[in-house]
């Protein structure tokens, strides 16, 4: 059967209140924008919306008909049935992809997802908050602009960044690239990403040949102009020969599914259907060349770092991919968390997000005036919104990403709330975050690499903060453990709330937003970091400081 994924507008309740239509109309979001909906595959390879179908249309069926006082049970991805709460209670709450230590391996993972008993719901997928690859775009930007003021006086106009992958997440790179002012090329195997990037206007422009994309990147740097050029073709091979012309760029990342050796990587020599057909027929031979490929576009990152490019991860797994097939240096490149985002992490400032329901982009438009007004002394967020405003086209429902911290999330929440109630707004608004926040996430190679006090593998961390968003009455609360590739390495935990504009929604969204933050600094307080300590003094968060 062809499904559609329309998403919907105006202020026509399907459900029993705007909780429960908020949540639905966020799961449909994430299939609107998602890259493969048709197998409610939302991003990175496997990153899924509900388990199949029938459990899908269960989960809409169910929402359909929650009423106040009851909470849907979902288990990776499948619900599980209708708990009596209480009114103040989350009306939503999943467990994704958690295995227990030992079986968490890849292997394990697609043995189980074969005989349908778990699925992975990502990040953002399984828990219905992703909204399209805006949703890493400014986390990229800052990371990007972060390098321009260390290492290029500001900006990165006349810079050439190297970077692969277009996909639901790295798509956003060719966008945050050239925000930076940056020529970027972006080398991607599937040609039909390419073309959808620059559908959405996240990509100028694509050629097949090395040789028209390093002399149109070329052209940009002379002239200091912003371009970014999507290159079909494998990393794995264009990297090495990037090398191999002594053509050295001036940043280089990768944002290839790599954490995903069976469903994400494509080796180099393959065919998308040779690979789609290995999936299912050949997955060890699959993993095999994977890695090897992984091993040589790895091996080129490490030659343009050490002939002086800015070299770094940007969260795919890759160096642990390449150090398992050999190179024992891989980890010289550095985690772009450790690296460029751990001082905002640690005073609890990360990706916050808020989507318009009525999908009418003037609701957004409305409150980046009120973020300015309110927010305009942050330079952070107010370069950012304007950036955001001027370049960052809207996909699904109209929403905003800022990175906001402790405090400044609640404040906004609030005021946002009384624009609902007072019909400033046309409908309600959801809020959450990527679980790339700091108090939601344990992933040792990823965002807490290299974590000061040594805690990078404790995983208390992301379920604490999953626990307090339920005591707080947050609307939707999930806890994730990595799949596919990621079997094993990560744990993290998701919220959603609906300011519906009444009284209620007052008190979830001032107790879920300032404890969610709260966990955060505290996380990074306890691990002793200087930054969190001083937030948790300035903000009176109530951290205990017990000698170790
Ligand atoms: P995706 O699966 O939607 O896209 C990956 C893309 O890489 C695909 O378009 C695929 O065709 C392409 N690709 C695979 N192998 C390739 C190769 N050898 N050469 C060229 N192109 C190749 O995944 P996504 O959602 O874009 O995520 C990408 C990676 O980034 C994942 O590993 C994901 O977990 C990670 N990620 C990081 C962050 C972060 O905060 N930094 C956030 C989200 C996702």
């Amino acid at each position: 059967m062809k499904h559609t994924f329309p998403v919907t507008s105006g202020n026509v309740l399907r459900c029993r209140g705007w909780r429960q239509e908020g949540l639905l109309r966020l799961l449909e979001n994430v299939l609107s924008v998602g890259e493969d909906p048709d197998n409610l595959v939302v991003y990175a390879a496997l990153g899924r919306a509900a388990r199949d179908w029938p459990s899908h249309d269960k989960i809409v069926e169910t929402l359909k008909t929650l009423e106040t006082g009851q909470t849907l049970l979902v288990q990776s991805g499948k619900p599980i049935g209708v708990l009596r709460t209480h009114a103040k209670a989350p009306i939503v709450i999943m467990a994704n992809c958690n295995i227990v230590g030992q079986w968490a391996r890849a292997e394990k993972f697609y043995e189980l997802a074969e005989k349908n008993l778990i699925c992975w719901g990502g990040l953002t997928a399984g828990d219905w908050q992703y909204i399209g690859s805006q949703g890493v775009i400014q986390g990229t930007y800052e990371i990007f602009m972060r390098i321009a003021a260390r290492h290029f006086g500001g900006d990165l106009a006349g810079r050439f960044v190297l970077t692969a992958g277009l996909g639901g997440m790295g798509g956003a790179q060719p966008l945050a690239g050239t925000m930076a002012k940056a020529a970027i090329l972006c080398v991607e195997a599937d040609e039909t990403r390419i073309d959808k990037r620059m559908a959405i206007g996240f990509l100028d422009t694509k050629t097949n040949s090395l040789e028209e994309a390093l002399a149109m990147i070329r052209k940009a740097q002379s002239e200091k102009r912003r371009l970014s050029v999507g290159l079909v073709g494998n990393a794995a091979d264009i990297y090495p020969e990037i090398v191999k012309r002594g053509v050295v760029p001036d940043v280089v990342t990768d944002q290839t599914s790599a954490h995903d050796l069976v469903y994400g990587y494509i080796p180099s020599g393959r065919s998308l259907d040779e690979v789609r057909q290995m999936r299912k027929g050949d997955p060890k031979v699959l993993m095999e060349e994977s890695t090897r490929s992984i091993v040589r576009h790895v091996g080129a990152m490490l030659e343009f770092q050490k002939k002086g490019a800015v070299v770094f991860d940007n969260g795919n797994l890759i160096r642990t991919q390449a150090k398992n097939g050999g190179v024992t240096n891989s980890f010289d490149i550095p985690i772009f968390t450790d690296a460029f985002l751990r001082p905002l992490f640690a005073r609890a400032i990360g990706p916050f997000r808020w989507v318009a329901l009525s999908n009418n982009p003037d609701d957004i438009r409305k409150i980046d005036d009120l973020l300015l007004e309110k927010f305009g002394s942050n330079q952070i967020v107010s370069n950012w919104v304007q950036l955001a405003r001027k370049h960052v086209p809207f996909e699904g429902l109209p929403a905003r990403i800022a990175w906001l911290g402790h405090g400044e999330r609640t404040e906004l929440g609030l005021e946002v709330n009384r624009m609902v109630r007072d019909g400033t707004l046309s409908a309600p608004i959801a809020f959450t975050r990527d679980h790339l926040d700091a108090g939601a996430m344990a992933h040792p190679n990823i965002m807490t690499e290299n974590m000061r006090d040594g805690s990078d593998a404790i995983a208390d961390w992301p379920l604490l903060n999953a626990m307090v968003n339920c005591a707080s009455q947050a609307d939707l609360v999930a806890i994730h453990s990595g799949g596919g590739g990621y079997a094993g390495y990560m744990t993290s935990a998701g919220v959603t709330l609906i300011a519906d504009g009444s009284e209620a929604a007052d008190e979830r969204l001032s107790l879920t937003l300032t404890n969610d933050t709260s966990t955060g600094v505290m996380r990074y307080a306890d691990a002793g970091y200087e930054d969190a300590l001083d937030e948790a003094k300035r903000k009176s968060i109530n951290h205990f400081r017990l000698p170790q």
